[in-house]
């Protein structure tokens, strides 16, 4: 059983349509969104909404899971069973909390959100490239990284010891974890590294991909390498051609920061990828983004969207974002968004009667939400499929842009 399956190309990009199947069952057509259950549960939703949601694919977190769990991991009784879900389960290595829960925050910067994109000075970058190549520590962040993995000092568990993940580790959480896809262990790096930093962090995401190979046991799962190199094109490419060079079962890019950069590092290292195998983008999922991934060859997105803006009130539709939880929209008698068929739309639910849920905090509030976003970002792929089975991909962008004021 081939684990990817490319049925349809389009002819003027280098989008497809592809189909995941799974040792354990499961089944997603690409592209398709991965929806975010950090800790082995998406928020606010029972197994039954997700059933409701168009879901095909769910990404959980090694790092936060292993948090929680501990050594009692090795007993764990499975993804799908604790999900419920029948789907693609995927977890990711722990390597992009090197990055939110290290340089992230000594550099300020979230993957999310307003960002400045200067740069550390050439000689600051160069003394952490060789502090790094070294293995010493970084004195400002609760992360340090060493050549042979990366310490976690995590103030939001700060009852817990300091806990070291490398690529063993890593591979050996996510097997007791069992996900069909799972991640290599890598170095995310922040957008603020410089050229030299940015190329010993992916010398060692090499470097890693391998033992992460060497590690993996079970052959029930499917595993990823992970292409890094900051925004830089040279380190992309080379990246990307080492990388796809490994006997992965699929691939991930990771590290894209910003609309344009996110279009560069897409365009750099695509082509060094093999043309049959899975492509992820990773943590990157706003509608004109997709578009612009899958239009470039990428297959599956994840990103928290969907779920964290709903848990806030933020409501996506065919024609943009609006917040429900603004004062307006109280006695508002509309749906959601007219025309919908996702299980909060379907039974009625106004703007108005969710303002108020959102205002008297009650916790169906952020359920009904995410219900409607996930199911709307799931349908707006199964459109996306369509347009590019029918050969009107192009037309289909277009005009999704437009009616969304882009
Ligand atoms: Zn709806």
């Amino acid at each position: 059983m081939d684990f990817f399956t490319i049925t349809t190309r389009d002819k003027k990009t280098k989008a497809r349509v592809g189909m995941l199947k799974t040792s354990h069952g499961g089944v997603a057509e690409t592209p398709s969104y991965v929806v975010v259950g950090t800790r082995a549960k998406v928020k606010t939703l029972t197994t039954e909404d997700i059933k409701k949601s168009k879901t095909q694919m769910i990404i959980s977190n090694t790092y936060h899971l292993f948090r929680e769990l501990g050594d009692s991991v090795k007993e764990f009784e499975g993804l799908h069973s604790r999900l419920g879900f029948d789907g693609v389960v995927m977890t990711d290595s722990g390597g992009f909390q090197v990055f939110s829960l290290g340089f992230s925050r000594e550099h300020n910067v979230s993957k999310v959100g307003f960002f400045s994109h200067k740069k550390n000075s050439f000689v600051a970058d160069l003394i952490l490239a060789l502090r790094a190549k070294i293995g010493l520590r970084n004195k400002r962040n609760s992360v340090r990284i060493t050549n042979n993995g990366a310490w976690f000092k995590d103030e939001s568990y700060s009852d817990k010891k300091p806990i070291f993940l490398t690529p063993e580790k890593s591979i050996e959480i996510q097997e007791s974890l069992g996900a069909d896809i799972i991640l290599a262990f890598d170095e995310c790096t922040s957008p603020k590294h410089g050229f030299w930093y940015n190329k010993w962090a992916m010398i060692r995401t090499h470097r890693w991909a391998l033992r992460c190979i060497k590690a993996k046991k079970k052959n029930s799962q499917a595993l990823y390498g992970i292409v890094q190199g900051g925004d830089y094109e040279e380190l992309r490419k080379e990246s990307a051609r080492v990388i796809g060079k490994m006997p992965f079962d699929g691939f991930a890019i990771g590290g894209s920061f910003g609309k344009e950069e996110m279009r560069n590092v897409i365009d750099w290292s695509v082509p060094f990828l093999p043309e049959e195998k899975p492509r992820h983008l990773l943590g990157v999922g706003r509608i004109e983004d997709i578009l612009d991934g899958v239009e470039r060859g990428i297959d599956t997105f994840d990103c928290v969207i969907p779920t964290r803006e709903g848990r806030h009130g933020g409501i996506w539709t065919k024609k943009g974002r609006y917040d429900v939880t603004k004062t307006k929209f109280l006695g508002n008698n509309e749906l959601l968004e007219n025309g919908c068929m996702c299980p909060a739309c379907s039974s009625g639910i106004t703007k108005g009667v969710l303002c108020n849920l959102f205002k008297e905090k009650n916790e169906e509030a952020g359920r009904y939400a995410t219900l409607h976003n996930v199911f709307f970002f799931n349908s707006f792929m199964e459109h996306l499929r369509t347009s590019i089975k029918n050969g009107t991909f192009s037309e289909f962008k277009k005009q999704v842009l437009l009616d969304l004021h882009l």
